[in-house]
């Protein structure tokens, strides 16, 4: 059975002390209202991921990851940070291809494959992201859009290494907009890209596989959206940066 995970991307959010205080909050709310089948992640600023693995130390279904690794293990890559110094820290996961990185950061799908395989190679759990912009939602042709970016990143990969990773779909016109996708919208594409791994690696691989929904999800309307038989859990921004509401999505199942 695949695993039900909530992680929180908390972007380019909270100074050092706010940081812990919301680290703090979460893992003690997580120790005791969390169901232990469900796997709660705090994507943190990279200068905070070792400060908050101290702080979570112990509680088995929380853990940290980063929001981005390099492609290379290590070099004149001046502010970039490699898988392989990740997992010298033992960092366990990373979102890899977030929109804003596609957008902002002009990382391509090829650049993708090689992070993910990167992240792969040392240990790390890549949380891949995928997701249409409004234009090709508008346009209708959005599912086929976004199984193409799987393809483009991850096909590449073996049956076991595709194994390892996580997917989360993030329609670029719901992040930070307060415009979720509708459940029916959401169960849509996760069904989709769901058929789409089972051609390419057979029906018990897509399974297996775990796929977040991100886009304006919330304490409120969480419960409905996970209730899609293939929404296996959210990717949080703007509400996993209040303890409470981040912990009342962890509990929506
Ligand atoms: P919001 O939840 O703030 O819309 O952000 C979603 C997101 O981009 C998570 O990675």
């Amino acid at each position: 059975m695949r695993k039900k995970i909530v992680a929180g991307n908390w972007k380019m959010n909270k100074t050092a002390a706010e940081a812990f205080v919301l680290a703090t909050e979460v893992a003690q709310l997580v120790k005791s209202e969390v169901p232990a089948d469900v796997q709660v992640i705090m994507a943190t600023p990279a200068l905070y991921l070792t400060g908050v693995s101290q702080v979570i130390e112990g509680i088995d279904n929380l853990a940290v990851a980063a929001q981005n690794c390099h492609e290379k293990a290590s070099g004149a890559y001046t502010g970039e940070i490699s898988a392989v110094q990740l997992a010298s820290a033992a960092i366990p996961y990373v979102l890899i291809g977030h929109s804003e990185r596609r957008e902002y950061f002009a990382e391509s799908n090829e650049q993708l494959a090689a992070k993910v395989d990167a992240a792969l190679a040392n240990g790390i759990t890549p949380i891949f992201c995928c997701g249409e912009s409004l234009a090709l939602r508008e346009g209708g042709e959005f599912l086929a859009y976004v199984a193409d970016q799987l393809t483009a990143s991850l096909f590449h990969l073996s049956a076991e290494e595709f194994g390892k990773v996580v997917i989360a779909y993030e329609p670029i016109w719901a992040i930070g907009t307060g415009l979720t996708a509708s459940a029916e919208q959401a169960q849509e594409m996760h069904a989709h890209l769901r058929v789409h791994i089972a051609a390419k690696y057979g029906a018990t691989v897509a399974d297996n596989c775990s796929i977040l929904y991100g886009g304006s999800c919330n304490a409120k309307n969480a419960q409905e959206i996970f209730a899609g038989p293939d929404v296996d859990g959210g990717l949080i921004g703007g509400a996993s940066l209040i303890a409470a509401d981040f912990i009342t999505i962890a509990k929506s199942f």
